[in-house]
């Protein structure tokens, strides 16, 4: 990999969000699947449509550019949804279960947090305005996401106390 410019880069991070997302596209379905809160399924299933549309504002800007983004894959995104597989796949205690499918969705949503938040500002340094707000626009909903996993958390919380022997 050859890093001449904060052109390049900012390509590279946008071919890397955009296999993210698509790897998430499949992922989230199951996650839903496994989740036994009601809540939490109903998270994973809006963060789901957000996440299309996150797919779309990447393709959106990667059009955008008047050079060619190489397709990669993204190996972080493969190595915590390969985590979060084994959850998905676990059996046990339902409220355990959540609690680990929380765990493991909020490392992604920081990945993607950390992610947008320098893509974003690299396009805002690249002066190319429209393509910050777009990623501006995945970044708050990666935290709006985040924060919402936490809220669900803490039902779970509750449930997992009044378990407890
Ligand atoms: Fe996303
Ligand atoms: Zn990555
Ligand atoms: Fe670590
Ligand atoms: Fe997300």
């Amino acid at each position: 990999m050859k890093l001449d410019s904060l052109e390049t880069l900012f390509a590279g991070e946008l071919a890397d969000l955009r296999s993210a997302e698509s790897q998430l596209i499949k992922a989230l379905p199951k996650m839903a699947k496994a989740a036994n809160s009601p809540k939490l399924k109903q998270a994973f299933e809006g963060h789901l449509e957000e996440t299309k549309a996150q797919a779309e504002r990447l393709d959106e800007i990667i059009q955008s550019l008047d050079r060619k983004v190489p397709s990669k894959k993204c190996k972080a995104m493969e190595g915590l949804i390969e985590e979060g597989s084994e959850v998905v796949s676990a059996d046990g205690d339902p409220a355990v279960i959540d609690a680990a499918l929380i765990a493991s969705a909020q490392r992604v949503e920081h990945y993607e947090i950390a992610a947008y938040g320098c893509a974003r500002t690299f396009a805002e340094l690249l002066g190319l305005t429209d393509a910050a707000k777009l990623l501006e626009e995945s970044l708050e909903e990666e935290k709006q996401a985040d924060i919402k996993l936490t809220k669900v958390a803490k039902s779970i919380d509750n449930s997992l106390q009044a378990a407890a022997p």
